[in-house]
């Protein structure tokens, strides 16, 4: 296992980049702790895959250095970096069987045959495959050919780090929580540095200790996932996480008084000048409805989603959206949204400023 470091990274896919708009990863510096469990989130094209690439060792960066603990492997070989990855989409050897296809990790790396049928049958136990063994992976459906690649990047205890990208892409759902499950059995059994990619915020935040968010090429934030949640570094944060995200509205701030379309909210924190386009962001959890205090809106919708309810109201043409729990009434004639000061984020060109108490 190793701590994985990443020094000044930067990578285009073009041969002459010339600016920083033609870096699918732009420049990074980055330390994974030896062990830890992060999950990697991001929409499709921010340059997750990328990232991870870069880190096996499949493609070169056009920048920077990658150190697995003080060792410099920039150039060296994938094989060489002892590390396991999981693609999105299966691959396994067709003409194989199930058994060969889990053991291959550990034949090629010269064990013994009593080690690997051990290892093989406690794997196959993991991702529920104990009864197809013999059988060839040809005919196989996609779902357990994935569980299959996913076998072989769990089966070996020795190498640095695991690494997958989006994995559970084709796996049926009710499958997806249990597989999830046993990767983190096998995190908490063999610690092994992880780095899971996925789009999927459920999964990521039930995944891993550290989620790193990118955004457009770059880590916005990286932190657990309460962190994530009350204190979003970048406004993408607060959006992307959530359910729904972020509300966010465009505002002048003075001090610790913030101005919203000609109403006045108190903020929970003091400002100095602040440049660029300012925004102040509150979490539907931390919005309630009132009569008398807060921000006047017109309510479009109510969504009952069980443990609460989702109130989709309209301030200027602007959403706000309110979650209010089972206990909290709403009522006729509760047409303004309070916030709670202390919650409110403020938000200058998209990145947080952090004020004084
Ligand atoms: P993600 O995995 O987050 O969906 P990728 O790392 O695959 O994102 O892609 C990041 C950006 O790099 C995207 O704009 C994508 O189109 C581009 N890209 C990815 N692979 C290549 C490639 N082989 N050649 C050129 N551009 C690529
Ligand atoms: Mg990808």
């Amino acid at each position: 296992m190793a701590r994985i470091t990443l020094d000044n990274l930067a990578h285009s896919y073009r041969s002459d980049p010339a600016s920083e708009d033609d870096y699918a990863l732009k420049e990074l510096n980055h330390v994974w702790e030896d062990g830890a469990a992060y999950a990697l989130l991001g929409s499709s094209g921010c340059g997750k895959s990328t990232l991870l690439n870069i880190i096996s060792g499949l493609l070169q960066p056009s920048q920077g250095r990658i150190l697995f603990d003080d060792r410099d492997v920039t150039h060296a070989e994938t094989a060489e970096r002892n590390i396991a990855q999981v693609f999105q989409f299966p691959v396994v050897y067709d003409t194989m069987t199930v058994r060969d296809n889990l053991a291959f990790p550990l034949r090629n790396r010269g064990r013994d045959e009593a080690y690997v049928a051990e290892r093989v049958n406690e794997i196959a136990r993991m991702i529920g495959m104990e009864e197809m063994l013999d059988r060839k992976a040809r005919g196989l459906t996609a779902d357990a050919k994935q569980k299959i690649s996913l076998g072989r990047g769990m089966v070996r205890k020795d190498v640095n780090a695991l690494l997958f990208d989006e994995p559970l892409t084709v796996i049926d759902p009710h499958m997806k929580w249990e597989l999830r499950t046993q990767l983190k059995k096998l995190h908490h059994e063999f610690g092994h540095t992880m780095i899971y990619v996925t789009h999927d915020q459920t999964e990521a935040l039930t995944f891993a200790d550290k989620v790193v968010v990118m955004y457009d090429g770059r880590v916005v934030q990286i932190g657990t996932p309460e962190e994530l949640f009350e204190t979003p570094e970048h406004t993408f944060v607060g959006y992307f996480i959530g359910s729904p995200g972020m509300n966010l509205l465009p505002a002048e701030v003075e001090g610790s008084m913030a101005r919203v379309g000609g109403q006045q909210i108190g903020l929970g924190r003091g400002y100095g000048p602040l440049s660029g386009k300012v925004e102040i962001g509150i979490r539907p959890e931390h919005a309630r409805l009132s009569r008398d205090e807060g921000l006047p809106v017109t309510i479009r919708r109510i969504e009952d989603v069980g443990r609460h309810r989702i109130i989709r109201a309209d301030f200027g043409g602007r959403e706000i959206n309110v979650i209010a729990g089972e206990d909290e009434s709403v009522g006729p004639g509760m047409s303004r949204v309070a916030f709670d000061p202390a919650r409110i984020n403020v938000y200058a060109d998209g990145w947080r400023v952090p004020g004084t108490a």
